[in-house]
């Protein structure tokens, strides 16, 4: 049985949303050129929560005038000195922790008990980590002197907007670059909060610009002749637009783009950690998740044993008000999002698998989807094939290891999978073997900064976190 709870009216005052909202270009807040606005509403309720503007051609251009002449001081600042102003912003984020949880969650739809404890710790801790290296490029391997790139643009998705804005952010300015940052339409308010987070740490003017704006704000920020590097997470389609648009420039770039994650269920796993391993992985931010473990590989002989236990653990998430401490499964981000995981879905019925949903009353208004999973998939099937980016999981079954890995590569992406045994052996012999830029075992979902993360295949190029995160942003 799933509950549905009543909102929680009281979390709406931790933080002050303001009826609307500037573009923040050169250490300031102001309207777009043209004062065009949009509006950000709350996934969970369709509520209105600001209007914000949307930046157009004078803006971008305004924003990469601001950043390239920051660079020149920004870029000659002791390393040591940068690493100050870093680590302000990660203390900073610390104490504003609640106030950028609740707003997350309410631009966003996911659950306040992820964005409390997941989204924010580790937008901290990568600001944390990204500091420490600031004055210590010279010994990190990179030759005598690693210098900037000079401005990046950088465009992000709506699924994690703070984490992602960490990820892009915190290593170019540890190496010494200025940022010109787009976050995605439908959740714009937290980059705009971290703005101001960067005004409270006394961030030299014109360091960090946020744009906020659509496709058309994003392409053209990365096609400005003004940008040396362009970093961009989101759909592969976009993310090769990106690639067609820099080559033939001097731009670099990275992307990190869709997945297919497989997680593979051995028959001498754990079943009960094999199942919290599998709603982590596919149902945590309602599947809106990038490495999500979407394609389930379970060894036949302990398939019935595993769904049994896996619909048992559904029939317990509670879905509803993600400003609930409780709630386990949270709005989609947005009626788009939802139309798109909708015909996937029911692309699955039509193409002959079986559906089972989580039992749950949705609430009306808002973007609802339950936990979703299908038997009887077969690769040919789209839900086997297609990224869906929703709490949908597609399984399949195996018999042995070298079966089990030629269904896990058996996709365009490469971005992550999961392995569940007690096997040691097995783990390391078949890591090696997966086509996946992370490969987990016995965990899924587990992020750090100082692990590297990004894709093969379709899922992109380049990497994020730890030392390999600085590479993209220097000049060897
Ligand atoms: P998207 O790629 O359209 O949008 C991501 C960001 O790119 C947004 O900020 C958007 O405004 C911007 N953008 C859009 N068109 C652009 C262009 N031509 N040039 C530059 N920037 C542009 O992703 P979406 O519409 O939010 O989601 C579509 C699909 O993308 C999802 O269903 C999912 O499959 C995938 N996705 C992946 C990730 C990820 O983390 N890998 C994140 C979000 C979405």
């Amino acid at each position: 049985q799933i509950f549905v709870y009543a909102s929680a009216p009281e979390s709406r005052a931790i933080v002050d949303i303001a009826p609307s909202y500037g573009l923040f270009v050169d250490g300031e807040f102001r309207e777009a050129a043209d004062g065009k606005v949009f509006k950000t509403v709350s996934p969970s309720t369709e509520e209105v929560l600001s209007e914000v503007a949307q930046a157009g051609t004078a803006d971008v251009e305004d924003a990469v005038r601001a950043a390239r002449a920051a660079f020149t001081g920004w870029s000659a600042l002791p390393g040591a000195e940068r690493a100050k102003y870093i680590f302000r912003i990660a203390r900073i984020l610390q104490e504003r922790a609640r106030e950028l949880a609740v707003l997350e969650t309410l631009d966003n739809g996911k659950p306040i008990r992820e964005t409390r404890d997941a989204d924010l710790p580790l937008v901290a801790a990568h600001f944390f980590y990204y500091a420490g290296w600031a004055d210590k490029l010279e010994h990190a391997g990179f030759g005598p002197a690693p210098r900037p790139l000079g401005v990046a643009g950088q465009v992000i998705p709506w699924n994690f907007p703070l984490l992602m804005l960490a990820w892009k952010i915190a290593p170019a300015l540890a190496t010494g670059n200025t940022v010109v940052l787009k976050p995605a339409e439908t959740t714009p308010l937290s980059a705009l909060f971290f703005a101001d987070v960067c005004r409270q740490a006394g961030l030299p003017r014109g360091v960090v610009n946020i744009l906020t704006g659509d496709g058309a704000t994003g392409a053209e920020l990365v096609a400005h002749p003004g940008i040396d590097k362009v970093a961009f997470t989101g759909s592969t389609a976009v993310g090769k637009e990106i690639a067609r648009t820099v080559a033939g420039t001097r731009k670099k770039v990275t992307l990190e783009l869709g997945g297919k994650g497989a997680n593979i269920v051995f028959d001498d796993a754990p079943i009960d950690q094999a199942v919290e391993g599998i709603v982590n992985g596919i149902y945590f931010n309602q599947g809106q998740v990038c490495c999500a473990g979407s394609r389930l590989l379970v060894q036949e002989s302990v398939q019935d044993e595993l769904l049994d236990a896996l619909k048992r653990r559904l029939s317990t998430l509670r879905v509803g008000d993600p400003m609930d401490k409780n709630t386990d499964v949270g709005a989609i981000n947005s009626a788009e999002q939802l139309a798109r995981i909708t015909a996937l879905a029911d692309s699955g019925e039509a193409e002959g698998a079986e559906r089972w949903s989580a039992p749950c009353r949705l609430p009306e208004n808002g973007y609802w989807f339950a936990p979703t999973l299908f038997t009887g998939v077969s690769q040919a099937h789209r839900i086997a094939r297609e990224e869906i980016f929703g709490p949908v999981l597609s399984v399949l079954t195996f018999r042995t290891p070298d079966e089990a890995v030629a269904k896990a590569n058996n996709t365009p992406y490469g971005l992550s999978a999961g392995i569940w045994t007690e096997k040691g052996s097995r783990i390391l012999a078949m890591a090696g073997r997966l086509r996946a830029g992370v490969v987990w075992a016995n965990t899924f979902n587990k992020f750090d900064p100082t692990s590297p993360f990004g894709g093969y295949q379709e899922s992109g190029y380049g990497r994020e976190g730890g030392r390999h995160g600085l590479e993209a942003y220097l000049d060897v």
